[in-house]
């Protein structure tokens, strides 16, 4: 007989998109339970009944912690995790001060091995058990993440930054070997065990014409692939572009001109979208990504999420480490809830959560296997400690239902927030 596992605890999944129904959309069992077999969810229900019908399983107990899909994070660069948290400067600045000379030592295969193995337990230990991640120019840096992930049996995607200007010597490659490189990492890696490749150019400004035409020809041989690049995150960024792509009609439009605006298109920020960028998103079914603690720390401006969403785009949740503060989905919960109060829309927690998961999943058009609770689903589980700090209790206590009980976690839980993380029905954390 195949080994069972029986989690027990509070369990929350989604039935629906909370945009559209509400916390309705949620259902919360106050005693529930998860049975796991092979990786996947083979059931959920009540605990105690599902315990009475798989006697042989082996039963984790996780007390009344709250069971959940774990987090998944759209838009990261591992190689920023050394640098996470530099202080004092925007886009163009950061990236050429902090972000290029740490990128640099990517090409170092030992640096990108440490650098994966530490971002992965780091997150694994904020309760992400997805992530989509920018690696830097060099096929080592995909080489060492893949690997790593794979080791932890998790799905990630990745992909090789592409940039052929606008960079410093050593971490630039032209349009002929980004092509090159990047089919060659594809065809190692794409839909290798849980893994699978992202087309990446940075954005326009590290691009020339030939390099987004050349990935554009990549994306088209391989349209199964997502595409990931940025979007309109800062003012300063866009007039950039604008000086570099003087017959674009707008920003999306150097992207588009190019072959790489699609439906398994990620784009991260889209902060300052014209009404034309918005209508082509929505029309072809891209996903935004919105990475709220990065726009604050870097001042880059306050994501529309009530008018996307409304407007029907499909948009996903992300640290954008390391120009985001934190490694936390939790923290990055309540960046967003805090943009969203700046711009007269409070988040509901249900909201809230499911961006950080079925969001995030639909972004990445990996929601049939990860981000939700469901039978035949991966078994990518957190459980949260909803009393993790004294601060926390104090205000939890109080609660009258679940999300009165999960939102106090939302705004000020971490990592000791996280009781356990469980990757293909394995315990990581
Ligand atoms: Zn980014």
């Amino acid at each position: 007989m195949t080994a069972q596992t029986l989690l027990l605890g509070q369990t929350l999944r989604f039935t629906a998109d909370p945009f559209a129904e509400g916390p309705a959309a949620a259902s919360h069992d106050s005693a529930g339970g998860i049975l796991i077999e092979e990786g996947r969810i083979a059931a959920i229900g009540q605990g105690a009944q599902l315990r009475a019908a798989h006697p042989q399983a082996r039963v984790v107990d996780h007390g009344d912690a709250l069971l959940m899909a774990g987090f998944v994070d759209a838009h990261v660069h591992y190689p920023q995790t050394a640098i996470i948290a530099s202080w004092g400067k925007r886009l163009i600045d950061w990236l050429n001060l902090y972000t290029f000379p740490e990128e640099m030592r990517f090409g170092d295969p030992a640096h990108a091995a440490e650098i994966a193995g530490r971002y992965l337990d780091l997150t694994l230990a904020n309760g992400t058990t997805t992530v989509c991640s920018y690696a830097t120019i060099h096929p080592e840096s995909v080489d060492a993440f893949f690997a790593a992930a794979q080791a932890r049996g998790q799905r990630v995607v990745a992909g090789k930054t592409c940039m052929d200007r606008n960079a410093p010597e050593g971490l630039r490659d032209t349009a002929q070997s980004a092509y090159d490189d990047s089919r060659a990492l594809l065809r190692k890696w794409h839909g290798v065990d849980r893994l699978s490749y992202a087309i990446t150019p940075r954005f326009s400004p590290t691009s020339t014409p030939e390099q987004l035409e050349a990935l554009g020809a990549l994306w088209a041989e391989h349209p199964d692939c997502l595409m990931q690049t940025h979007l309109s995150e800062q003012t300063d960024e866009i007039a950039w572009v604008r000086d570099l792509y003087p017959q674009a009609r707008d920003y999306l439009d150097t992207y588009e001109a190019h072959g790489l605006l699609g439906a398994n298109g990620l784009y991260g920020h889209a902060i300052h979208l014209e009404s034309r960028e918005r209508d082509r998103l929505r029309e072809v079914g891209a996903a935004l990504v919105h990475c709220p603690t990065s726009n604050t720390f870097i001042g880059s401006g306050l994501f529309d999420m009530a008018g996307l969403v409304a407007a029907g785009h499909r948009v996903g949740l992300a640290t954008d480490t390391g120009g985001g503060s934190s490694f936390s989905m939790l923290r990055t919960m309540a960046a967003a809830y805090e943009i969203g109060q700046l711009r007269g829309t409070a988040l509901h927690p249900a909201q809230l959560l499911w961006l950080a998961t079925v969001g995030s999943a639909r972004a990445l058009r990996l929601d049939a296997s990860i981000g939700n609770l469901a039978p035949g689903m991966e078994a990518d589980i957190v459980a949260l400690d909803l009393a993790s700090t004294p601060a926390i209790a104090q205000r939890s206590t109080r609660a009258q239902d679940i999300w009165e009980a999960v939102f106090p976690t939302i705004m000020m839980g971490d990592d000791r927030a996280i009781r356990a993380t469980w990757v293909a029905g394995q315990r990581l954390v």
